[in-house]
């Protein structure tokens, strides 16, 4: 894609949101330049899905940048982004967290994450359940995990042009992400990452208050 056009492209959302919702640039696939384009226009926040290749664009780009994991992640890859990562959105299974705190503690850091949970219909997407992460979430997570801090929830709704059950999804994860919200002891719980370039206004509107945008800023991916 033409730099001037994502410039423009991500000024545009960002613009276009309503206060309270941040933007999360999905740069996976996408090369640094692409980045330092959108870097240059104020975006610090970035998502990626593959730890590798977000730990490589780490070393070359500003260490202000705000590294979110937004992809399923696997217990011998988080070494690789525990010394750097801001947050990991896609915390899919209890074990995650014990793997994750290890990690966290060897570097002295606490790192933000969110329970993943699973909405959509399709079996391939990832996540808890609502009875699972209910479950989860009403532990001392603190005690637990004391490496990390657990702030909010993630989901994926079905890729469909379905609106309506877009929208039934997402109205579901925040009606279970206020009602966590409210049995939750800690402050920190208060993030709802919930929309991507095809659904986000539709997430915005069920409550969401972080969004991943990829193509719709960067242009359409390869792989
Ligand atoms: C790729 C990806 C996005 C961004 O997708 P676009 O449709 O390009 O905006 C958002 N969230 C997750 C979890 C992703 O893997």
């Amino acid at each position: 894609m033409i730099q001037n056009e994502i410039a423009e492209n991500l000024i545009r959302i960002k613009n276009s949101l309503p206060d309270g919702v941040e933007l999360i640039a999905v740069s996976k696939t996408k090369p640094v330049e692409d980045i330092r384009v959108a870097y240059n226009a104020g975006q610090r926040d970035f998502g990626e899905n593959r730890i590798q290749e977000m730990a490589e664009k780490f070393e070359v780009l500003p260490n202000d940048i705000r590294w979110h994991m937004i992809g399923h992640v696997q217990g011998n890859k988080m070494k690789y982004m525990a010394p750097f990562v801001y947050m990991v959105h896609g915390m899919d299974k209890e074990k995650r967290f014990k793997e994750l705190n290890k990690e966290a503690q060897k570097n002295n850091r606490v790192i933000n994450c969110l329970v993943q949970i699973h909405i959509a219909k399709e079996e391939s997407k990832f996540g808890f359940s609502f009875d699972e992460a209910n479950a989860f979430l009403a532990k001392d997570l603190k005690e637990i995990y004391p490496n990390l801090n657990v702030c909010g929830l993630m989901g994926m709704a079905t890729n469909t042009s379905d609106s309506e059950q877009v929208k039934r999804e997402f109205g579901a994860l925040n009606d279970f992400f206020l009602m966590s919200k409210k049995k939750s002891p800690s402050i920190h719980f208060n993030i709802l990452s919930m929309g991507m370039s095809g659904d986000y206004p539709l997430a915005i509107e069920q409550g969401s208050n972080r969004v991943r945008i990829g193509s719709s800023i960067f242009g359409t991916r390869n792989q």
